[in-house]
């Protein structure tokens, strides 16, 4: 079989359409894993209410089981005693699978400046999307959820 070096081959043409076209139904079908740990997590339930629709992202869906899941949402304060169990659960998600950090807790600490609470989830785990904000608003969030689809959208996909 012909190898695409970078050279502009049919075959290179070939795989980068696949590669988008893979992209673009992922981006449609998120499946979230919302694990909520404090009061960011009112937020995301009223992002999921009908007013705002997250039905039509293709992200209306969440899933309780992190093997069904592929983007993890992170919503509020994660202390040092419960970062183990995050990871746990970050591990248990087959790829791809994203990462959102859902509030400026879970961004940065937030303004708990103390021993027990983790200063970023980037300390845990990789992060793909931080939205701050304390708690953020609904249109915020849907901000970050368009910016995560055009992230699964061009990356290279894993088949
Ligand atoms: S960012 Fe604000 S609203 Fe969200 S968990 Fe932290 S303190 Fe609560």
């Amino acid at each position: 079989m012909e190898v695409d070096k970078g050279g502009g081959t049919e075959f290179g043409f070939f795989t980068s359409r696949l590669d988008k076209m893979i992209g673009w139904a992922r981006k449609f079908s998120v499946f979230q894993y919302p694990f909520i740990t404090a009061c960011c997590g009112m937020e995301y339930m009223s992002v999921a209410c009908a007013h705002y629709d997250i039905d039509r992202f293709g992200a209306g869906l969440p899933r309780f089981s992190p093997r069904q899941a592929d983007v993890l949402f992170v919503v509020g304060t994660i202390s040092q005693k419960i970062a183990p169990v995050l990871l746990t659960v970050y591990e248990q998600m087959c790829s791809p699978k994203w990462v959102v950090a859902f509030g400026v807790c879970t961004c940065t600490g937030g303004f708990y400046d103390d021993y027990a609470t983790v200063r970023g989830i980037d300390h845990v785990l990789p992060v793909d999307i931080y939205i701050p904000g304390c708690p953020p608003r609904p249109e915020t969030v849907l901000n970050g959820l368009i910016m995560l689809q055009e992230k699964i959208q061009n990356q290279k996909q894993e088949v």
